[in-house]
């Protein structure tokens, strides 16, 4: 809680601004914050100059992600003094980890919330601006056709460097029916691909009938309206046969899985209690191959993690070139306060943080580029985001890759099929364009 601003009366419904970084978690939670914000007759997702209350919706899993916030935050100082009534909410995983000790960091700070219970928090703002609204508002038109759902909170493993269980709690799952209703809802409203989330979404478990994420999807991809369905982030652990058959099965579910390996040495896993073996994670991936035709993997990894040596690095570099991802995100361990991990030296020097992520940046942009190429000729799907400037049409494929087709061929919204006519490392070119929805 924060302290009790002065507000004016605005004798209109008070304009909102949210503003997101960090994981699709986040991104979930400000769909899920403004359709709140309707709710109490509020109009959300207006741009900065036209707001009253700017939410800044937080990550802390890194601090590159922590300082981005207290960055955006002083930009909205100046915001804040320009009109009276004007107030900065800060909520997301920050508002967890450093509590109140934000309200004295940050003196223009008015609110701070968790976001897992925004009951407070609305209370208080109908209680200050209760003469300004008038019942609900609709909420803005959107055409969106992506949208993310959580299905879980939480987090119950311990990897030694991560934050997320300390900001997120515990895992607890939401009821199928519950989750179905809200995949429902959106499709109604024009959304045409979800992304189904938790931290470890694959230890999904129903609290009514305990089935698990095969179950789910099975339930989700029998939407009517429903074109494509995927889900993040699994955790090795859970990554079973059941679900990679379950991916094969659906029409829906898209031919993509992002299974985070961090690191490819044992001692290295151990040192993260990732609990597994890369033997195990590889014959994990090979079943997963052999299960799912067309499979497009992703990964993250993290270099530098504490006492990482050039010898234990190399085991990530070996597994980067044998598994061939299509995506690997890289970050370079940032020490998180409270973590196992705190305790132990941060021995890997920056400039050699950094040499070791370009290196496997440039080696992972080789792999990439080969397996974009490897689809030319093919016959690959499109669901249509947008239309660029120059005409051209742009949307992702159902392995997730970024796909252009030819100016004046389709509009956002629509399902097309295209040949690969070339590819690079990021994106694929498509010509001879057919409608396929
Ligand atoms: N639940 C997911 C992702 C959690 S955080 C998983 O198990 O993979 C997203 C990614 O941020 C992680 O996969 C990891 O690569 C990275 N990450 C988490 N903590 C980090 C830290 N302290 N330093 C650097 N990268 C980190
Ligand atoms: Fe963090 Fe590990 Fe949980 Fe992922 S599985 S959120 S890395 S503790």
């Amino acid at each position: 809680m924060g302290r009790e601003p002065i507000v004016p009366r605005l004798g209109r419904p008070p304009r909102v601004h949210l503003w997101h970084i960090g994981c699709q978690m986040n991104d979930a939670d400000h769909l899920q914050l403004a359709e709140c914000f309707a709710e109490i007759g509020f109009i959300p997702d207006v741009a900065l100059e036209d707001a009253d209350i700017a939410v800044l919706i937080s990550c802390a899993v890194r601090s590159n992600a922590e300082q981005k916030v207290y960055g955006k935050f002083k930009e909205l100082i100046p915001w804040k003094k320009a009109r009276p009534g004007r107030a900065i909410a800060l909520t997301g995983c920050m508002a967890v980890e450093h509590g109140s000790a934000l309200l004295q960091r940050m003196a223009d700070l008015d609110y701070m919330f968790d976001v897992r219970e925004p009951e407070g928090f609305f209370a208080r703002l109908q209680s200050l601006h209760g003469g300004d609204v008038d019942g609900p508002v609709t909420m803005p038109a959107s055409d969106r056709l992506l949208a993310y759902v959580p299905v879980m909170g939480g987090c119950n493993e311990m990897c030694t460097y991560c934050i997320v269980p300390f900001v997120r709690g515990r895992e607890s799952s939401r009821s199928t029916a519950e989750i179905v209703g809200d995949v429902r809802r959106l499709v109604d409203r024009g959304v045409r691909e979800i992304t189904l989330l938790g931290q470890n979404v694959n230890s999904y478990r129903d609290p009514q009938t305990n089935t698990g994420l095969p179950e789910l999807l099975a339930a989700v991809d029998a939407v009517p309206g429903l074109w494509r369905l995927r889900f993040l982030t699994s955790h090795p652990r859970n990554a079973v046969p059941q679900l990679f058959e379950a991916m094969r099965d659906l029409p829906t579910v898209c031919e993509q899985l992002h299974l985070p390996v961090q690191a490819g040495d044992d001692e290295l896993l151990r040192r993260m209690r990732r609990v597994y073996s890369v033997a195990e994670y590889r014959e994990k991936i090979a079943v997963a191959r052999a299960t799912v035709p067309d499979l497009a993997l992703t990964t993250d990894i993290i270099v530098g993690f504490s006492g990482e040596t050039e010898a234990e690095f190399e085991g990530t570099v070996q597994l980067l070139r044998d598994v061939e991802y299509d995506v690997v995100h890289i970050q370079a361990y940032s020490v998180r306060p409270g973590t196992a991990a705190a305790r132990r030296p941060d021995d890997v020097p920056l400039a050699e943080k950094k040499r070791r992520l370009n290196h496997l940046l440039q080696i992972q942009r080789g792999i990439a580029g080969n397996r974009n190429r490897a689809l030319l000729d093919r016959r690959v799907e499109v669901l249509v985001e947008g239309v660029a400037v120059d005409g051209r049409a742009y949307g992702r494929t159902r392995q997730g890759k970024v796909a252009w087709l030819p100016a004046g061929s389709a509009r956002a919204g629509e399902m097309h099929v295209g040949r690969v006519a070339a590819a690079n490392h990021w994106q694929l070119d498509l010509d001879t364009v057919s409608s396929a929805a």
